[in-house]
């Protein structure tokens, strides 16, 4: 495709946050865009996701994000013209000590305040839900059953394949390499293809989203966190279609369609830096947990593990919105729940460009929060 040298916006970054965004401006009219990726679409943090969709959320905000995500999810495949690998087999979560199940139950109660149908289930119930379960060892179980999971690559394809189809331009391996601020005001961006001229320029550049900020002079508190995670060869499937979560257990576990298994965990002491790679920690850690939640899975091969960066703030909420510069916005820092966030996310943010009021306001979640000591702290994370 040839460079162009001029957009009314440009995105930086592939990912599912980016692409959400250009696909919604597109589809709102404001198709002249332009999203840069360094790399190819979903080569960071999206394609490495264990890409669980929830609406069990301990703050007002995540829960009405979570909830509107999952609303958009369930018509997403008709949206955008492809299958989108949805499967709401619910998320049970899984408390360990009375506190945390207290914890459990009180975000329940917000979330029934905002419409999100969550129960507490008994341990028979429970291995009902997930047959192959054992955790006798738990407190209590908080379960909804509209949550679940998709594919992160077929999703991100179909936001980039629609997008593209209303006139979005994507240019891979090019790297932002300068934003250039004139007046304070973002006005265009250098990259290893060329500089390019812009009347908006959005950050989503996940887990470098703080680099991104700071070529304009913008510092975001912000940060990379690396996780692990891994996929066994299959068992029959069913035997665990919910996606299994426990916060003190520091797990999550989900079975795909064809029964092989993917679940991940944060080990402590896990390095804040951009380094990806693997552990036999890991894997041993993560092994044990699993064979002794889902005995099923005793003596079965891991087939591959991989880690990814969760794109972390200070409170483990998002940034969204624009900055003291001027047409600079960011679209970062969804932690580990970014993935099942970006359809909303994306939504919301393109609302806003283009004049419209968004469906959720998202100005709570403005980055001088931090400045100003005002955190939206989600409990409800591992
Ligand atoms: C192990 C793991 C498990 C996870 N599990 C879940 C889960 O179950 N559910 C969930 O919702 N979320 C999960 N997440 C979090 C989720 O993956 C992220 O929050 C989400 O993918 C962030 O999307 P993004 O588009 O912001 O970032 P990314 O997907 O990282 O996209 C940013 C893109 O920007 C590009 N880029 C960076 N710098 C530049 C530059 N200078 N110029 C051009 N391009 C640039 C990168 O190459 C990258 O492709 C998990 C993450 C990990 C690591």
């Amino acid at each position: 495709m040839e460079w162009k040298n001029k957009a009314d916006v440009v995105i930086i970054g592939g990912g599912i946050i980016g692409s959400a965004t250009a696909y919604n401006l597109a589809k709102l009219g404001r198709s002249d865009v332009v999203v840069l990726e360094r790399g190819t679409v979903c080569c960071g943090s999206t394609g490495r996701c264990g890409a669980g969709i929830r609406a069990q959320w301990g703050t007002e905000m995540n829960c009405r994000l979570g909830i509107a995500a999952l609303d958009i999810f369930e018509q997403l495949d008709e949206e955008l013209g492809m299958q989108v690998g949805l499967n709401q087999g619910g998320y049970l979560l899984v408390a360990y000590t009375e506190r945390e199940f207290k914890n459990l139950k009180k975000s329940m109660e917000l979330q029934h305040r905002l419409g999100i149908k969550t129960k507490t289930v008994s341990l028979a119930e429970a291995r009902e839900i997930c047959p192959a379960l054992d955790a006798s060892d738990a407190v209590g179980f908080t379960y909804h059953a509209r949550d679940g999971h998709a594919d992160p690559f077929l999703t991100t394809f179909a936001f980039v394949e629609a997008a593209k189809m209303l006139g979005v331009s994507y240019f891979r391996h090019a790297e932002c390499t300068g934003v250039t601020v004139r007046n304070g005001r973002a006005v265009g961006v250098d990259t290893t293809l060329g500089h390019i001229d812009a009347d908006i320029v959005i950050n989503c550049a996940g887990p470098y989203a703080q680099v991104v900020a700071s070529m304009a002079g913008v510092e975001l508190p912000n940060w990379g966190d690396r996780h692990e995670i891994m996929i066994t060869e299959p068992v029959a499937p069913g035997v665990c279609p919910s996606m299994l979560m426990s916060f003190s257990g520091n797990y999550y576990i989900q079975q795909r369609p064809n029964g092989s298994i993917i679940c991940g965990m944060s080990p402590a002491g896990h390095p804040q830096d951009f380094k990806l790679g693997t552990t036999w920690r890991f894997m041993t850690e993560m092994s044990r947990v699993l064979n002794k939640l889902l005995p099923v899975t005793r003596g079965i091969r891991v087939v591959r593990q991989w880690s990814g960066l969760y794109d972390m703030t200070p409170d483990g909420s998002p940034i969204i919105g624009e900055t003291d510069v001027k047409n600079f916005y960011h679209s970062t820092g969804y932690s580990g729940h970014g993935f099942m966030l970006g359809p909303i996310a994306g939504r919301i943010l393109a609302q806003s460009l283009i004049g419209n009021k968004p469906d959720i306001d998202f100005s709570m979640l403005d980055y001088r929060r931090f400045a100003r000591g005002e955190l939206i702290v989600e409990p409800n994370i591992t």
